[in-house]
């Protein structure tokens, strides 16, 4: 009988060949010492990472982290190496020229006798090739692979099956994310995609047994619930929907607000036939949006005429910008102490020969979605600027200070100083007549950078305030960290102070805290007398609204300053 070999020890082959095999391997081969620094990396390494040896020597392996992972990701791969001493997984990291790959890795550690690690390795692979293959594997599946949800088709085929088994009614819901392009454009699309994959998981938490979850494409989602046997119980759903976007998202260490707007069709009214329930759903998400955003809204015939003047709007916006053709008006703000006029709002109108007066409040959240809001604001504070230089030229000395509204796009360019700045020195404008309001969602993405910016401002001489305060679900604590002069309290609150206890407590502790963080109070949409009472008597230091007076042309703001005797005694709290 012949007798067995024993097994070949590595020994027995020369350093010269085991070098050769370490270095023609097409994996990647990264040994580090205890401390996690690199002390050896192969030829493949090299290729693929495209640094060279002697760049990542000594070095951790973090530099090749993409960012795509996030800490709890390392910290449960690192308790496995520790327990197991072995982990293998796919990540993403990032080559030396700055491309994000997906690779194939497997980390062990070597210990010593005493069981202390003493090396570590990896071994990696490129498999950008296999992801891209399973991507378009995707199409042919069922599921969505970021989020792993149902994707379209899958959602197209179990809504066709619902649609055709039964005489129920069924509620389809087109959920689309607010301004998710402008967070992909700041953030990166990989905060995008972990946002995509949280909204996914909460609104999963809600769907029932019967009901039909998929994404639908980028930034938008698709909802079928059957036995709908009234229009409120979609909007119900609808509503629940929204609510799960009250939270906070944390990503990368940072919180982000985002909102949705959610279109409703409903099967058999709308249409019998799934592309028409979908398109419905789809248009009435528009109108949704143009609406304001975060919220929701049925399809209804006159839809279709709406979608065209979406259109002529966006064109009829961007000549308007063009010629320059908006203009300002101003609307008082009255301190309580002394009752005088200690500032002016401004806000743009636009009248159009063809659309006639079109509000604020339709233009500027289109102008937002379609970035024409940055030519738009500089318009709008070249206006403001040459009135006050104007105001000046016919002697008026006591120029009142005008506060602007400024976009969160707008406020987001890296060079939104300079340009402002820019404006206000061409037109010889003091930077201390001006206010900005920023909205609290927009100084809520808080991160270092906007901190950086309001210092920077209010170092130059511009007030800062906040406006629409207590729309955002922000707290109060954050306050602290801006450089805020004056805080606006949302005319939503104020509205219902007068006959709602809760919102009358809001409004005095948001008082309260705010003096004590030295920033004055603003109520804005003031109408009535009792309103205005109320806010004296709870310390409030200025009123804005239409008690006063409504935004006003710069004539008719010249005559209400003169008169401002006579108002006073009229308006007198
Ligand atoms: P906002 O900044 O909250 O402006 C206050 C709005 O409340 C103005 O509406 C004003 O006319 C209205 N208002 C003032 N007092 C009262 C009142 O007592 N009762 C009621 N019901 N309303 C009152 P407007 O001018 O239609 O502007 C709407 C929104 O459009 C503004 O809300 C602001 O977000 C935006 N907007 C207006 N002008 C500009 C602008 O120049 N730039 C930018 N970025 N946004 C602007
Ligand atoms: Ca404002
Ligand atoms: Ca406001």
């Amino acid at each position: 009988m012949e007798k067995q070999q024993p097994p070949a020890r590595l020994q027995t082959y020369s350093n010269e060949l085991m070098e050769q095999i370490f270095h023609s391997t097409v994996e990647g081969i990264m040994i580090t010492n205890e401390k996690m620094q690199i002390t050896l990396v192969n030829n493949a390494f090299e290729a693929l990472t495209g640094y060279k040896s002697s760049e990542v020597l000594g070095k951790f392996p973090s530099i090749l982290q993409s960012g795509k992972q996030d800490a709890d990701f390392y910290k449960v791969m690192w308790s496995e190496i520790r327990s197991k001493g072995f982990w293998k997984g796919e990540i993403w990291n990032r080559r030396k020229n700055g491309e994000i790959y997906p690779e194939i890795l497997a980390i062990h550690s070597v210990l010593d006798d005493t069981g202390k690690p003493i090396n570590y390795y990896g071994i990696f692979s490129d498999i950008s090739y296999e992801k891209e293959t399973e991507r378009e594997l995707e199409e042919l599946t069922q599921t969505d692979l970021l989020t792993n949800i149902s994707n379209r088709n899958a959602f197209n085929e179990l809504l066709f099956d619902k649609v055709n088994s039964s005489n129920d009614s069924h509620a389809i819901l087109f959920i689309d994310l607010d301004r998710f392009k402008q967070i992909n454009d700041t953030l990166g699309n990989d905060v995008g995609d972990l946002i995509l994959i949280e909204v996914a998981k909460r609104i999963n938490s809600i769907v029932g047994p019967s009901d039909i979850f998929a994404r639908y494409g980028a930034d938008e989602f698709v909802y079928a619930r059957s036995k709908i046997e009234y229009q409120k119980d979609a909007a119900l759903l609808a509503k629940d929907i929204t609510k799960l976007f009250h939270k906070p998202f944390h990503v990368c260490g940072t919180e982000v607000y985002i909102t949705a707007s959610i279109g409703i069709s409903i099967f058999p009214q709308d249409g019998k036939h799934i592309e028409k329930l979908i398109y419905k759903a789809d248009k009435a998400m528009y109108f949704a949006k143009q609406n304001g955003r975060n919220q929701y809204a049925f399809y209804f015939d006159d839809l279709k005429k709406d979608s065209k003047r979406l259109i002529v709007l966006e064109a009829e916006l961007r000549k308007a910008i063009q010629n320059k053709d908006f203009f300002i008006h101003y609307q008082p703000k009255i301190g309580l102490a002394k009752q005088d006029i200690i500032g002016v709002e401004a806000l743009v109108r636009w009248n159009n020969e063809k659309l006639g007066f079109v509000s604020p409040a339709e233009f500027i959240p289109i102008a937002e979605d379609t970035g024409l809001i940055i030519p738009l604001s500089e318009v709008i504070l070249e206006k403001v600027c040459m009135d006050i230089l104007e105001s000046r030229s016919q002697g008026n000395i006591h120029i009142l200070p005008v506060s602007i509204n400024i976009a969160s796009l707008h406020f987001q360019q890296d060079d939104f100083i300079e340009r402002i700045n820019s404006i206000v020195m061409q037109y010889n404008c003091s930077p201390q007549l001006l206010e900005l309001e920023l909205t609290e969602r927009t100084i809520m993405k808080e991160s270092d950078d906007i901190v950086d910016k309001l210092v920077k401002l209010k170092a130059m001489g511009f007030k800062i305030s906040i406006d629409d305060f207590g729309t955002g679900y922000s707290s109060l604590s954050y306050l602290n960290r801006f450089p805020l002069n004056y805080l606006k309290i949302d005319r939503s609150f104020i509205q219902q102070i007068t006959n709602l206890q809760d919102k009358q407590a809001i409004v005095e502790a948001i008082i309260l805290m705010a003096h004590r963080l030295r920033i004055k109070v603003i109520a804005e949409g003031v109408e009535t007398k009792e309103q205005a009472k109320l806010l004296k008597q709870m310390g409030c230091d200025i009123i804005q609204g239409y008690y006063y007076s409504k935004p006003l042309a710069v004539k008719e703001l010249m005559d209400f300053i003169e008169l401002w005797e006579i108002y006073r005694q009229e308006r007198n709290i």
